[in-house]
């Protein structure tokens, strides 16, 4: 079996500094992976594409990433392909790849939550369970997994809920793909259906803003993403997707300007629906033209429009494609 191993930084490349953890320059061979970290018979080519903490990756370093880990899979040489990646944004960019990379070469994402050199390190054996799910034959067709203390997560559910915990990484309210024992490989749950761009070229349009409602907020946040120029702007509203009335006088604002407003929950558990008919309830932010996004994570989401609009998707198309979720 033949895996590239693409990094791009994270704590799982960090070492110990005087003032904390940074990305080891000196390194003389970066990427290389560690002691008993690839499995007997496996053969791994590393590339170091980054060496970013993963709070300073931007959606267009997302996007290079994606179009390397296409070119990658477009080479035919690799069974699978695995990246590793810091915690802190591991989701966006495997979500990202999820949605845009439409090939059949298994990608899946690692990281760690402990550096090399702290007690109980986790990277080693996240990143042999990587290798083992990329190149498990069953693990075909079912998009970007995520792989992280034993357990595969689908890039589209998948959440760091934990600051430091080896277990932070989960998918609430549908649990993981599978599990990695050992040296098998068990995939349980195979998701039915995946969020996808139309096939092309990934592009992304930046002008598009994420705001979050908390009591008695988010009117003049969304006012500020208008009047900046922003093309659409995602909404994380309260429960089943309801904002204070001044926002959904805002929404209505946004949509007269031509913007796409697209709401999702702050509750990071469930769906979004018009069910609540008051000023700023789910069915009053419909009637005012706002989308509603189903399960959708809000930071996922705003990567989705931004490369939904940088495909060129007008307003129909997208909502043909939230209208799945
Ligand atoms: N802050 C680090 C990063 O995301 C955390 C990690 O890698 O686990 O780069």
């Amino acid at each position: 079996m033949r895996v590239a191993i693409v990094s791009t930084g994270g704590t799982i490349d960090m070492v110990p500094g005087p003032s904390g953890f940074r990305i080891d320059e000196s390194d003389p061979a970066p990427g290389r992976p560690p002691e008993g970290a690839v499995p007997s018979g496996y053969e791994t080519e590393q590339f170091r594409l980054f060496a970013l903490p993963s709070p300073h990756m931007t959606p267009s370093r997302m996007a290079e990433l994606c179009r390397f880990l296409g070119g990658l899979a477009a080479s035919g040489r690799f069974d699978g392909i695995v990246v590793t990646h810091g915690t802190d944004t591991l989701e966006e960019s495997a979500f990202l790849a999820d949605i845009s990379l439409g090939c059949s070469c298994p990608v899946v994402f690692t990281a760690a939550m402990r550096s090399s050199s702290e007690l109980g390190v986790d990277g080693p054996r996240n990143l042999r369970g990587a290798i083992l799910t990329a190149t498990c034959p069953e693990f075909r067709n079912f998009g970007v997994a995520v792989v992280l203390n034993d357990e595969i997560h689908a890039a589209g559910r998948v959440t760091k809920t934990y600051t430091s915990n080896v277990s932070s990484f989960a998918s609430p309210g549908y649990g993981p793909l599978g599990f990695v024992d050992e040296d098998r490989v068990f995939l349980v749950n195979r998701p039915c259906w995946r969020l996808e761009l139309p096939p092309g070229e990934l592009s992304l349009d930046e002008r598009v803003g994420l705001v979050r409602t908390a009591a008695g907020l988010g009117a003049r946040e969304l006012r500020f993403c208008r009047e900046s120029g922003d093309r659409a702007v995602v909404l994380e509203a309260f429960g089943r997707g309801n904002v204070p009335p001044d926002v959904a006088d805002e929404v209505g604002e946004s949509v007269r300007h031509g913007m796409l407003v697209a709401v999702v929950s702050r509750c990071y558990v469930g769906r979004v629906l018009g069910v609540y008919g008051y000023p700023g309830g789910g069915s009053d932010l419909a009637s005012r033209g706002a989308m509603l996004a189903g399960d959708m994570h809000g930071h996922k989401l705003r990567l989705f429009l931004m490369a939904a609009l940088g495909a060129g998707l007008d307003r129909e198309a997208v909502s043909a494609l939230l209208e799945r979720l």
